[in-house]
């Protein structure tokens, strides 16, 4: 079985339709693919509808924006969530205040980025977006198209959108411990994303990930893009340590980030498994089983 559990429509910062995304995951041969679109859930129907007639079976879920600690030495934490129910009130109001601040940040982003010459627009930077979950790399596609950057990751840099850039401003976040309470009050399964990735030169530390898998976190993506050997075998250990489950994941986004494609890192079978055992939000959605539904 080939299960990828973190990818992205163009609902946030993606660029396929939540039915070309499924489409993209059968031609890529998964099985399983998670939907994990930034704070909401708005793809959910559309991809739920796509995966239904393909036959393929999708985890519908979100990455959450949470930050530990504040100010300069504040490390943003991207919390997976599987399976929660879309409609439980607390977690869909912090939802809706995190994807609130995100338009009212990349608005200052957009102004930072014109002080410092490029010539973008606010209008043009939604046009981008086009109703989705407003991100970077939407402010990222237009300093392209401004000839600015050659390439979306080349707007990374502390010149322009890297965390603590010249154009960079910070959004609303959640304490990560909030986060895993809001995601398991709502039958979530709470996986924090790349925790190796790093900010600034700054990665969540083992003692902290122990802290939180005693305060709910089911598990950690170990196979990310981001990882590096050491750091996959070192998550890995400490996986199995916690007793907690240890995924694989692409993290795609589509034709804005070319170099990653579905299916690159994935994850088990008994991963997966576990993750659905204790989820009691909403269902998997495949095609073949017939109990399944979602309601966004
Ligand atoms: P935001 O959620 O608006 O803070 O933007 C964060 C998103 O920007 C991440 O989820 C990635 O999709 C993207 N991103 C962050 N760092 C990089 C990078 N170095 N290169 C390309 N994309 C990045
Ligand atoms: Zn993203
Ligand atoms: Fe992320
Ligand atoms: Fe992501």
């Amino acid at each position: 079985m080939r299960i990828d559990l973190h990818t992205h429509s163009s609902a946030s910062d993606g660029t396929d339709s939540p039915a070309a995304l499924i489409a993209n995951a059968v031609s890529a041969g998964l099985d399983v693919v998670a939907l994990t679109d930034h704070d909401t859930t708005a793809g959910w129907r559309a991809a739920s509808t796509a995966a239904r007639a393909a036959g393929i079976t999708l985890v519908p879920g979100a990455e959450i924006s949470c930050r530990l600690g504040d100010g300069e030495d504040a490390i943003p934490i991207h919390m997976l969530a599987y399976l929660f129910d879309p409609a439980e009130p607390e977690f869909a109001a912090e939802r809706e205040l995190l994807r609130d601040d995100r338009t009212r940040r990349a608005e200052a982003i957009v102004e930072r980025c014109r002080e410092l010459g490029a010539p973008i627009t606010w209008d043009r930077v939604r046009a981008i977006a086009a109703g989705a979950v407003v991100g970077r790399p939407h402010i990222a596609s237009a300093l392209v198209e401004a000839g600015m950057v050659a390439s979306v990751s080349e707007a990374f840099t502390p010149d322009w959108l890297a965390d603590g850039g010249r154009a960079f401003v910070d959004k609303y976040a959640l304490e990560p411990r909030r986060a895993l309470a809001l995601v398991r009050a709502a039958g979530g399964v709470p996986v924090m994303a790349h925790p190796a990735a790093g900010s600034r030169g700054r990665i969540v530390t083992e003692d902290y990930i122990a802290e939180l898998a005693g305060a709910g976190l089911s598990g950690v993506e170990v196979d990310h893009v981001d990882h590096d050997e050491e750091s996959r075998e070192r998550l890995r250990a400490l996986a199995a340590e916690l007793g907690i489950i240890a995924t694989g994941s692409s993290d795609y986004h589509g034709t804005r980030k070319p170099e990653i494609t579905l299916g690159i890192n994935t994850t088990s079978r008994e991963a997966y498994e576990a993750i659905v055992a204790r989820a009691s939000g909403t269902s998997v959605v495949s095609g073949v089983a017939t109990r399944s539904s979602v309601t966004p």
